[in-house]
């Protein structure tokens, strides 16, 4: 049959189901909070308030229950929760924190906030998660700390990386964004050694519209983070700090009403991960059959989130350019009406040295701080991440298609619009 992309008929002439995770439980608990008429009750200052009003510390209790965590604290977003986190841990201007280059780019920015130096290790090709060889090869006595993503809703190597950590005693940071209730030998990233957290945003798997949430076990780097949220410099003789570095607050503060919409939100979370699970189980038996791209199913010990789906593609497998063959698929579909409904998207993010912030080293005004700070030469040159590079420009794609509300319905035009773009390569090669 003749490919859509060359005016034959398309697989389907049906939209891909859009998603949302709003529904009445929400409006009622938003309802509530407005009723209340208490929209936000912190205070910056030493009270009962400091740690917010009721909504948020019940979302917080709930949520550090539901990922077994002692702490859970509430922040703005999750990008001022990664600062938070770098500023809880101690960063110094001129620290080095080892980051992958394949992620969102607050991974990294964060680092810059505290004037720590970001030093771009690779990832692994199978879990697209930063690699304990890398990190290893990156570390020098100026290295403070490990940012660790779980990209895409799997896992970094946590076994090793503790380990490596360990050794350099080395904090470690996870940006779990992606990745909520995804497990490492039964445990949930986010502060499998010192702190982390998660996004709730609205593209994320729940939401409060934008918002993030920091865990860990540690008292004295959640009493660090509460401070770093609130104006901590108003009050940090009250609390028990061991030192002030980075208690500098600002205003990191989530709301009553997202707070209560998070709560109606988290029950719904189990189920979200249980459906993109089933479907990913269906997909990773329905994918074998499409030559030249790969799916693999995490290992054994892994439980992933599928935020988004990774497909390796080999080109000279497959016998055309990702690009084409992308084009090809997406256009046996309607338009999309946003990007959860794109079948196919190449190449995730650019490897963000190759940014201009960090090509130019500006930062901050036109000072080349805190980049100016290193204490050796460090490269943001092309070629310093060869895994990350290869992904981004030829091996990976990936579906967000993995998702509720689709069904083994959707997967299997997915399939089907693939198989059929690999039987008519002749039309478009
Ligand atoms: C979404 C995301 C962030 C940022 O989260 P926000 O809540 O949008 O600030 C950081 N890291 C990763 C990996 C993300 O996917």
């Amino acid at each position: 049959m003749k490919l859509a992309l060359n005016g034959g008929p398309r697989i389907t002439e049906d939209s891909i189901p859009s998603r949302t995770t709003m529904g009445d439980e929400e409006v009622a608990a938003a309802e509530e909070v407005i009723r209340s008429g208490v929209l936000s009750a912190f205070i910056g200052g030493p009270t009962e308030q400091f740690n917010g009003g009721k909504y948020i510390r019940a979302f917080e209790e709930q949520w550090a229950e539901k990922f077994g965590y002692k702490h859970a604290i509430t922040v703005n977003s999750w990008t001022t929760g990664l600062v938070t986190c770098l500023g809880a841990v101690g960063i110094s201007p001129g620290d080095e924190v080892i980051v992958p280059a394949y992620t969102m780019s607050a991974s990294a920015t964060s680092i810059l906030f505290y004037g720590g130096i970001p030093v771009f290790a690779d990832i692994d090709p199978r879990s697209f998660c930063l690699s304990p060889d890398s990190i290893e090869q990156n570390i020098t006595e100026y290295t403070k700390a490990i940012m660790v993503v779980h990209l895409f809703g799997g896992c970094a190597d946590m076994d090793q990386i503790i380990k490596i950590a360990d050794k350099y005693n080395l904090r470690v940071i996870e940006d779990g964004a992606q990745a909520p209730l995804a497990s490492f030998n039964g445990i949930p990233v986010g502060a499998m050694k010192d702190i982390g957290g998660f996004s709730l945003n609205y593209h994320k798997h729940i939401h409060t519209g934008e918002g993030g949430v920091i865990v860990t076990n540690d008292d004295e780097l959640a009493q660090r983070s509460r401070l770093i949220r609130n104006h901590g410099e108003n009050c940090v003789e009250s609390y028990e700090v061991s030192n002030l570095s980075n208690v500098i607050g600002s205003n990191y503060r989530l709301t009553e009403i997202q707070a209560a919409i998070g709560i109606a939100q988290l029950r719904k979370l189990p189920s979200i991960l249980r459906a993109r699970r089933e479907l990913a189980a269906y997909f990773a038996k329905r994918i074998t059959t499409i030559p030249g791209i790969t799916f693999f199913p995490p290992p054994e010990h892994i439980t992933h989130s599928y935020y988004i789906t990774p497909l390796l593609i080999n080109e000279s497998e497959l016998g055309i350019s990702r690009a084409r063959f992308i084009q090809a698929v997406n256009a046996e579909f309607p338009a999309a009406r946003d990007y959860e409904d794109v079948p196919l998207v190449g190449g995730y993010v650019r490897p963000l040295y190759l940014s201009p912030i960090y090509q130019q080293r500006k930062a901050l005004g036109n000072s080349h701080f805190p980049f100016s700070l290193a204490k050796r030469e460090i490269s943001y040159a092309p070629g310093i991440c060869p895994v990350t590079e290869r992904m981004y420009r030829s091996e990976l794609m990936y579906t967000p298609l993995i998702r509720e509300p689709l069904t083994e319905e959707h997967i299997d035009l997915l399939i089907a619009a693939m198989a059929k773009v690999v039987e008519n390569y002749s039309e478009i090669a």
